[in-house]
């Protein structure tokens, strides 16, 4: 018998990989693998958000 973990793995907003408890970077309700991953997760929302203000304009 296998004892079940009930903590649940959390996965990077931006790659998707298991993010590592002891190296969870939580920002904005999600966690990332690392500063590198929430800066470009990010910079994708920036970019999202102009695309939809720029139409918006349009
Ligand atoms: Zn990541």
């Amino acid at each position: 018998m296998t004892e079940q973990n009930e903590e649940e793995m959390k996965k990077c907003g931006h790659c998707k990989k298991p993010v590592m408890k002891a190296k969870k970077y939580y920002r904005n309700n999600k966690y990332y693998c690392n500063q590198n991953c929430w800066r470009a997760a990010k910079q994708k929302v920036i970019k999202d958000a102009q695309e939809v203000a720029a139409q918006a304009a349009e």
